[in-house]
C-alpha cells in the first residue's frame, strides 16, 4: 500500500505521516528533507540558494542515506528549500529515488507537496492535509522553540504565506490538491484526532 500525504508547512502532515507508517507497517519518506538536503548543501558552502546550477549539482549527487535531520529541519533551510524546490531539473533529479522509495515491499507513506500528483499518482490513499495560516504559524513558532531557535511568530506567518505562495505558483510540480485526494482540515484538530481522522480515511479507502 503507498499512502500519499500532501499539504503544505506546518499542516501536520509530517506527523500524520509518521505515525500512519507505524501504525499500518509501511516505511516512511519525508520528501521535504530531500530538498532540505539540496538547499542545506547550497548554503553549507556558502552559497545562496538561487544558484540553479549549484543546485541541480547538489541534487544530482545527493546522498539520502547521509541525512542529518535535526540540522535540516533549521527554519533557513526550509525558506531555501522551497527556492529550489522550484527548479525542474532539480525535482527531476530527485524523481526515481522517490518512486524507487514508495514501490519497494511492503509500501510506504510518503509525505511533501506533489506526492498525488506527480510522484505517486496511483497511490491506493491519498490525503491533503490543511490547516489555516495562523494555525500553522503558532505550530511551526512552538517546533522552533522546541529545538532551541526565538522565532517571531508574525515574521513566522508571513514566511509561510510567502512559501505557500511560491510552493502553489511555481510550474513545476505546485503545490495542489489531486481531484482524488481526502481533504483533512486539521486546524481544530490535536494531533490524536488528527491521527484517528486520518486512520479512517485509509481505512475507507482500503475497504472500497
Ligand atoms: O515540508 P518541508 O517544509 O520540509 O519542505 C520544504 C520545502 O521543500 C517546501 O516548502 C517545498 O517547497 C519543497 N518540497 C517540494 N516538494 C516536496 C516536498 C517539499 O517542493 N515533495
Amino acid at each position: 500500500m503507498i499512502i500519499a500525504i500532501d499539504g503544505p508547512a506546518a499542516s501536520g502532515k509530517g506527523t500524520l505521516a509518521k505515525k500512519l507508517a507505524v501504525h499500518f507497517g509501511l516505511r516512511h519518506l519525508d520528501t521535504g528533507l530531500i530538498y532540505r538536503a539540496v538547499a542545506a548543501a547550497l548554503l553549507d558552502a556558502g552559497r545562496p540558494a538561487n544558484d540553479r546550477e549549484g543546485a541541480i549539482a547538489a541534487a544530482r549527487t545527493l546522498d539520502p542515506s547521509r541525512f542529518d535531520e535535526t540540522s535540516l529541519k533549521r527554519y533557513e533551510v526550509g525558506e531555501a528549500a522551497s527556492v529550489v524546490s522550484a527548479i525542474p531539473e532539480v525535482r527531476a533529479a530527485l524523481f526515481d529515488f522517490q518512486q524507487e522509495f514508495a514501490a519497494a515491499p511492503p509500501g510506504a507513506v510518503l509525505d511533501g507537496r506533489d506526492i498525488g500528483t506527480v510522484i505517486c499518482p496511483d497511490a491506493e490513499v491519498k490525503i491533503f492535509v490543511t490547516a489555516t495560516p495562523e494555525e500553522r504559524a503558532r505550530r511551526r513558532t512552538l517546533e522552533l522553540k522546541g529545538r532551541g531557535e526565538r522565532p517571531d511568530e508574525q515574521a513566522v506567518l508571513k514566511d509561510i504565506l510567502a512559501r505557500d505562495e511560491r510552493d502553489r505558483s511555481r510550474a513545476a510540480a505546485p503545490l495542489v490538491q489531486a481531484a482524488d485526494a481526502h481533504l483533512l482540515d486539521t486546524t481544530h484538530l490535536d494531533i490524536d484526532a488528527a491521527f484517528r481522522a486520518a486512520v479512517a480515511i485509509v481505512e475507507a479507502a482500503r475497504a472500497s
